[in-house]
């Protein structure tokens, strides 16, 4: 008789093999580049007025740009430098940071991000992206690492709906009109970011950054950009995509928070209101690394995508190109939106003392501040109470206080550098 071979374990583990080959091509094939459609879409449909919002937006970056296209060419001879704040949320308990599989990711990891923004944004030579195209240009945007924040936390996920508020809760964003503030965290979904839109007010430079409406003040709190650790960076053990390998993730999610819009509109064939990025039907979504020419058919001819713009979904390696349009875009955005204005001012301006503006006071939630201290130097604030008692101390560069559970009365505000204490008296009704 011939001898039965069971095949089972065979055929079990080719099985095994094979899902878990597919699972692995997925979890490359399955992420997506940005939330921002998706949030938006959502943001819409339950809210109305935020389509109002946008397309009031435009009709003040339009005009803005056709009144002032040639100080914009002056202006663009000057750099602004953004100062960011990396707040590093992960499930790490024993704080170890650093290494292939930990949240918790490395200072170096951290720097490198700074370093592809600043390649990107200033269209250095030497690390191009696929396409070496001539509209590329320097935008004059530059950043400069001013923090590291590490917050421990037990959900090992974020969902990209509700991250925000909860990243903002767990570590409060520093002064978001003077910082960019970036929550590195694992996402539950398949997005690899999002960012928040700048706010555009009816008044701009009178307003210098405080908030002109109820829209204006919730926003300030979660206003930055979120990114997946795993895709925040290069050159790190914790990068392991092939696809999303060299910290563009971020360059694009800054895009959106400086402005910018997905180089296909918000539709098919739609615009991003610029006019040297050529309409194009979708996005980039590839797995396909080859950098392969991807064609559109808008307006009835055909034109080449620009895939190697940052505001596409393209693979890591294929991107290299800011447009001028899109730095016009984006200065006006430091003009027009209240709180990047104020961004810019800060980063060119110098303070010879610490000073601090309160407003409003008095306050029944939020309590909000302006500080301004010598060479951008950090600061810590405390509250105390009218018998001198501390409710809360030292906290490090957060420009907000939700005064809910304190009792009405009288309050002082004290915020302090290492050389220099100003005290501010508010009122809690
Ligand atoms: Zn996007």
């Amino acid at each position: 008789m011939k001898k039965r071979i069971n095949r089972w374990p065979f055929i079990t583990i080719l099985i095994l093999a094979s899902f878990a080959r597919t699972y692995a091509q997925r979890l490359d094939i399955y992420p997506r580049r940005c939330a921002y459609d998706y949030l938006d879409s959502i943001r819409i449909a339950s809210n109305p007025s935020y389509l109002a919002n946008q397309e009031f937006t435009e009709k003040r970056i339009q005009p803005y740009l056709l009144d002032n296209g040639n100080r914009l060419r002056l202006s663009a001879e000057s750099v602004v430098t953004i100062p960011v704040v990396v707040h590093v949320i992960h499930n790490r308990k024993d704080d170890h940071i650093g290494g292939a599989d930990n949240q918790n990711i490395s200072d170096d990891q951290i720097r490198s991000q700074i370093d592809v923004l600043n390649e990107d944004y200033g269209n250095t030579s030497g690390y191009q992206g696929f396409y070496t195209d001539s509209l590329g240009v320097d935008t004059g945007i530059r950043f400069r690492l001013a923090g590291i924040v590490r917050k421990y936390d037990s959900r090992s996920a974020f969902n990209i709906l509700t991250a925000d508020k909860i990243l903002a809760a767990i570590s409060p964003p520093w002064s978001t009109n003077k910082y960019l503030n970036i929550w590195v965290c694992d996402l539950s979904s398949e997005y690899l970011g999002v960012a928040q839109s700048p706010v555009v007010s009816e008044s701009n430079a009178a307003t210098a950054g405080l908030p002109t409406s109820d829209q204006d003040e919730t926003n300030a709190l979660t206003d930055g950009v979120i990114i997946g650790w795993k895709v925040f960076g290069r050159n790190s053990p914790a990068v392991t995509s092939r696809i999303y390998n060299l910290g563009r993730t971020a360059t694009h999610e800054v895009g959106h928070w400086l402005g910018l819009i997905h180089t296909w509109g918000k539709i098919r064939c739609g615009t991003d209101y610029c006019d040297d990025t050529p309409q194009a039907e979708s996005s980039n979504s590839t797995q396909d690394i080859s950098c392969k020419p991807v064609y559109s058919f808008c307006g009835g001819f055909a034109s080449r995508n620009m895939i190697e713009n940052y505001m596409d979904y393209s693979p890591d390696r294929c991107m290299s190109v800011f447009t001028n349009d899109q730095k016009r875009r984006m200065q006006a955005v430091f003009a027009v939106s209240p709180r990047r204005a104020d961004l810019v001012r800060n980063s060119n301006s110098s303070y010879e003392s610490l000073s601090v503006e309160i407003f409003p006071n008095p306050i029944s939630e939020y309590l909000k501040f302006n500080v301004y201290t010598p060479n951008q130097a950090q600061f810590k604030v405390s509250v105390l109470n009218a018998n001198g008692v501390y409710i809360l101390n030292g906290i490090d560069n957060q420009t907000f206080i939700n005064v809910k559970s304190f009792g009405s009365g009288i309050y002082i505000l004290k915020v302090n550098t290492d050389h220099e204490t100003v005290t501010k008296r508010f009122l809690v009704r």
